[in-house]
């Protein structure tokens, strides 16, 4: 079978005109004799109005039950799904939407930043040998318990590199409102060059320090499985950028970019450097809270990590209470 996955974009899906041209994109493919696997993320705005509309109704958005919310979140891209596979079917070809579960997306229960831990294709499959073109909701999956989960923000791209792996898909592309991978990004750098090809590497240091083009845990699994992604623009007729193994020798210099949102904090006591009981107390609590650290840096006398601003003040509060409050030695 020549399976070709796309995923798109929430920008590039966003309304019905938008959703017209996708349709005609996947028809082509399809008429050449692919079989189509579409993954699709929530339209426009819905994901970050749905995270509001949770907030409204709940007293204390700190203590939110992380599952309820990614049951919401998770009916975001099954709307896209369905009115995709509403228009393809209208249009007289055979389409299919599978929610995550349904797409055979097993994931830990690490509600609301869940980890793909096995992908069982043999639903997806039956379809395609039907030549049923098969549209899969992006960004969610299914614990062990049967519980609804969600893959982290913009975590579309994975749902797209985990199946175009095992489906041993030959293509793997990304659909954006952008036609490629930039060397900064466009809107702030109108001089940025179009990249023909990228390193998994060098892309997965770029994703991590905040180009926004791919997801990083998207370029890590396709580094594993060694999936070759290209990174297209929905309504561009470029050819994109291709990110793969590194193939030759180069020294050239790919990327700038910037992390934006983001806030410091310093810990401060003596003999920082080795004081491994507080570092661990800090990545442990990181953990449970599921606040990343971008960086960490150490010197004699502190220990400063880099995190997101939104969860900077909680996540202080929280090293306070640990490393402070709680600590007999102060
Ligand atoms: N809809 C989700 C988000 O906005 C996932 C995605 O678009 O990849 O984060
Ligand atoms: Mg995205």
């Amino acid at each position: 079978m020549n399976i070709i996955v796309q995923k798109y974009g929430g920008s590039s899906v966003e309304n019905k005109e938008k959703l017209e041209l996708i349709c005609n994109k996947i028809i082509k493919e399809k008429n050449k004799g692919n079989e189509m696997v579409i993954v699709v993320s929530a339209q426009g705005k819905t994901t970050n109005n749905l995270l509001s509309l949770a907030q409204t109704y709940t007293d204390n958005y700190q203590d939110i039950s992380k599952k309820d919310l990614d049951f919401l979140l998770a009916t975001g891209e099954m709307q896209t799904a369905s009115l995709l596979s509403l228009m393809l079917n209208s249009k007289g070809y055979n389409s299919i939407c599978l929610t995550g579960w349904q797409a055979g997306i097993i994931t830990d229960s690490n509600y609301g930043n869940a980890k793909i831990i096995d992908v069982t294709t043999s639903n997806i499959l039956s379809y395609l040998k039907d030549k049923y073109i098969t549209i899969v909701t992006g960004f969610q999956g299914i614990d062990k318990l049967g519980n609804i989960t969600t893959l982290g923000r913009g975590g579309s791209d994975l749902t797209a590199v985990a199946l175009a792996g095992a489906l041993n898909a030959k293509k793997c592309e990304i659909y954006s409102d952008i036609d490629g991978i930039y060397s900064a990004d466009p809107k702030i750098i109108p001089n940025s060059k179009l990249l023909n090809e990228i390193s998994f590497d060098e892309m997965l240091e770029a994703s991590s320090a905040g180009a926004k083009v791919l997801h990083n845990r998207s370029v890590n699994l396709a580094k594993e499985y060694n999936i070759k992604i290209s990174a297209k623009g929905t309504f561009h007729n470029s050819k994109g950028s291709k990110v793969q193994k590194n193939l030759k020798e180069d020294f050239g210099i790919h990327f700038i970019t910037k992390k934006d949102d983001v806030s410091k904090i310093c810990i401060v006591g003596p003999m920082m450097l080795s004081n491994r009981d507080a570092i661990s107390k800090i990545f442990k609590a990181a953990n449970e809270e599921n606040v990343e650290i971008y960086m960490i840096s150490f010197s004699e006398l502190a220990i400063n990590i880099i995190v997101d601003t939104k969860k900077s003040e909680y996540f202080m509060k929280k090293l306070h209470e640990i490393l402070i409050e709680k600590n007999e030695k102060n």
